[in-house]
């Protein structure tokens, strides 16, 4: 496959579902290698990498929580032992425990604070290593609207998501001497099985101004140009949302 990243490598975190599977097939339909992460099974993934070799891609599948320390580094370890370099990081693995703060209890934090911000951490330090060696990369996190506006029942992951935000603009300041860009995307509902069980879909869309929920491929547009376009080196610290005008 030719592209504009050809020769490349990315790892996007979660990807054997929804944007992180969009955003994995975007990136290789570029010319990518693509390391698609699952946690736990793997038959879904490995669907996705016949996708995307059966087209000609290349992708392969490795298992980690990447809310783990020693999965992390396994994770940027089999990469390199495979592909030899990492030219993109997508940070998109996420979970929600949603319920009032009231009846909010501590596992139910802790476990959307270790995966959607720890494990942006995690995997960021990782690959910041080799990104700054290279002199070149691009780190994208996926962050959300609620992380910029709030929503009830989501104390844990918008905390989460809003520190992940922090955490990019740091962090594109850092790294930004070295060649290397880190951007955040904040969508807004998306039709993943992330919200597929929401009830009050209804009112929702009172919300959003276009009227409907986004799709994966539309978030991973946006994926793909902050990661493949030569226009978007330019781009770093920032958080685009992609929420069909919600926040404004
Ligand atoms: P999804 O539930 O379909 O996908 C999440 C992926 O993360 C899955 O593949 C899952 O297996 C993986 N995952 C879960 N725990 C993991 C772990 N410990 N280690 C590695 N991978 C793990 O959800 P989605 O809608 O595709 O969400 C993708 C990202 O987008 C998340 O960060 C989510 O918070 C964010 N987001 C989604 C929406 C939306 O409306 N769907 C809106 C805003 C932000």
């Amino acid at each position: 496959m030719t592209g504009a990243m050809q020769d490349q490598v990315a790892i996007i975190t979660g990807s054997s579902r929804g944007i992180g599977k969009a955003a994995a097939l975007a990136l290789a339909a570029e010319g990518a290698s693509v390391v698609i992460n699952y946690a736990r099974s793997s038959t879904a993934a490995d669907e996705v990498v016949a996708e995307i070799t059966e087209v000609g891609g290349s992708a392969i599948a490795l298992q980690a929580d990447v809310s783990k320390e020693d999965q992390v580094d396994a994770l940027i370890k089999g990469t390199m032992e495979k592909f030899g370099r990492i030219d993109v990081l997508v940070n998109n693995a996420g979970i929600t425990r949603d319920t009032l703060l009231l009846r909010m209890k501590p596992d139910a934090w802790q476990a959307v604070i270790d995966l959607n911000l720890t494990g942006v951490f995690l995997c960021t330090r990782a690959v910041a290593k080799i990104m700054l060696k290279q002199r070149s990369g691009r780190i994208i996190n996926i962050s959300s609207v609620a992380g910029l506006m709030g929503n009830p029942g989501q104390a844990n992951y918008s905390a989460a998501k809003a520190g992940v935000i922090g955490f990019t603009k740091t962090v594109a300041k850092e790294m930004a001497a070295r060649g290397v860009t880190v951007n955040a995307v904040a969508p807004g509902f998306i039709e993943t099985d992330m919200t597929s069980e929401l009830s009050n879909t209804e009112e929702i869309l009172k919300f959003i101004p276009l009227g409907r929920y986004g799709q994966a491929s539309e978030v991973a547009g946006l994926i793909r140009f902050l990661a493949a376009d030569p226009a978007a080196a330019y781009i770093t610290g920032q958080v685009m949302n992609v929420d069909g005008g919600m926040v404004m």
